[in-house]
């Protein structure tokens, strides 16, 4: 079993699409272990996206993630890390395949409505960012 951090970015709640992405997190089979709600600080968006501090758009997209609300979730499940990055589409929802969430939802290379960890290192840590081990039902 596997797990990985999902959030619904402040595009994706502003627009009322909540309830969509875990419709689809939830028909895929993935198991949601962790969730809450919470309005990110700059400093804490900008910790939680240390890996990017060099790129050039990381003022943006921490300006962008402290914007609004996000939901933050810990989803559990064989494989879940890939299988809920295909279900999210490509960073780019242009390039994004039909039936994604990005293809679906996206309206910029920025606001692509959805967060996923990309590797089982990164998931531990991202997951361990936003939840204590009370806080997760596992
Ligand atoms: P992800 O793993 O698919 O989310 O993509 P990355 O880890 O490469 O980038 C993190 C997030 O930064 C993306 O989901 C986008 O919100 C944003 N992002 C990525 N590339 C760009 C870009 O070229 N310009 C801007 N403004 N934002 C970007």
């Amino acid at each position: 079993m596997e797990r990985t951090l999902s959030i619904i970015k402040p595009d994706g709640v502003g627009r009322g699409l909540i309830g969509e992405v875990v419709k689809r997190l939830e028909e895929s089979g993935f198991k949601i272990i962790a969730m809450k709600m919470i309005h990110l600080t700059q400093a804490r968006a900008e910790g939680f996206y240390a890996v990017h501090k060099e790129r050039p758009f990381f003022n943006s997209l921490t300006s962008f993630m402290t914007s609004g609300p996000v939901v933050v979730m810990a989803l559990e499940g064989e494989n879940v890390i890939e299988k809920y990055r295909t279900l999210m589409g490509a960073t780019n929802f242009k390039d994004a395949a039909e039936g994604t969430i990005r293809k679906a939802f996206a309206t910029d290379i920025e606001k692509n409505v959805v967060h996923g960890s990309d590797s089982p290192e990164t998931a531990a840590f991202e997951i361990g960012y936003f939840f204590n081990s009370f806080e997760i039902i596992g």
